[in-house]
């Protein structure tokens, strides 16, 4: 969905915005791609009316934290949401996604003195450590270079802002040709280089992507112990609705 989803209790906002198809768009899995903006003009529009929204919730009740998705990558948004976004939810704790090529000190030292965050939350998709699965299955063309080269880039941004600044990896679960020894290799793998995982359940949206598995229970109370959290894409915010905006405050 597109829109903004509010936890009253946590004080936390749930932001998706709009954005042009991911620049990699070529996971075999990925449903993004069909709410995405055809022209500029959709895409300020949307996101404009989203951000209004944001800007009276973040007043009305005192939000903590703000998550943003945007369906690939938050530095290619346009700056001029960007710039938006900043004015309504500045010094706030922020999550934004990125693929990891964008992920630079650089790239991370303007959201940090753009947005002055509390805490920055960077989730990255990394989806499963083994690079066959990785590459063949989910195609994500993420190499173990890009990984190795963003964990410098989290021990850089450590070294400047220590625990203000945390990097979080997703792994995926719960589809086909994604079993469930990777899964517990890849959070092991990825919990020793980041902050933390966050668990992914796989939910399919067209006849074309891989079909789910069932998921056994040991591996979601282990996924409980071991990660910093649990998506069983689930929520209404996974629901996929191409032109329309939900606003659930
Ligand atoms: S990186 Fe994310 S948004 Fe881009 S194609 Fe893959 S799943 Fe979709």
């Amino acid at each position: 969905m597109l829109g903004a989803f509010l936890d009253k209790k946590a004080r936390r906002l749930y932001v998706i915005l709009q954005n042009f198809p991911c620049s990699w768009n070529r996971c075999t899995f990925c449903p993004f791609w069909l709410e995405a903006a055809k022209d500029y003009v959709e895409l300020d529009r949307t996101n404009r009316q989203i951000i209004t929204a944001v800007d009276w919730a973040v007043r009305r009740y005192a939000v903590r934290r703000v998550s943003v998705y945007n369906g690939g990558s938050f530095f290619e948004l346009p700056l001029a949401t960007i710039q938006a976004l900043r004015d309504s939810v500045r010094g706030l704790q922020l999550d934004i996604e990125s693929r990891p090529e964008f992920v630079t000190f650089e790239s991370i030292r303007d959201i940090v003195q753009l947005f002055r965050p509390w805490r920055l939350y960077v989730r990255v998709g990394i989806d499963s450590f083994d690079e066959s699965i990785r590459n063949q299955v989910l195609n994500k063309g993420i190499s173990q270079h890009q990984i190795d080269r963003l964990v410098e880039v989290r021990r850089m941004c450590r070294r400047e802002w220590g625990g203000r600044v945390l990097f979080y990896t997703y792994v995926l679960f719960g589809m086909q040709g994604v079993d469930e020894e990777s899964v517990r290799r890849s959070v092991v793998e990825l919990k020793r280089r980041f902050d933390g995982v966050i668990a992914i359940r796989y939910r399919r949206y067209l006849p074309r992507h891989p079909p789910p598995t069932p998921v056994s229970n040991e591996l979601v109370e282990w996924l409980r112990q071991e990660c910093v959290s649990i998506d069983f894409a689930d929520s209404p915010m996974w629901n996929i609705r191409p032109g329309k905006i939900e606003i659930h405050l």
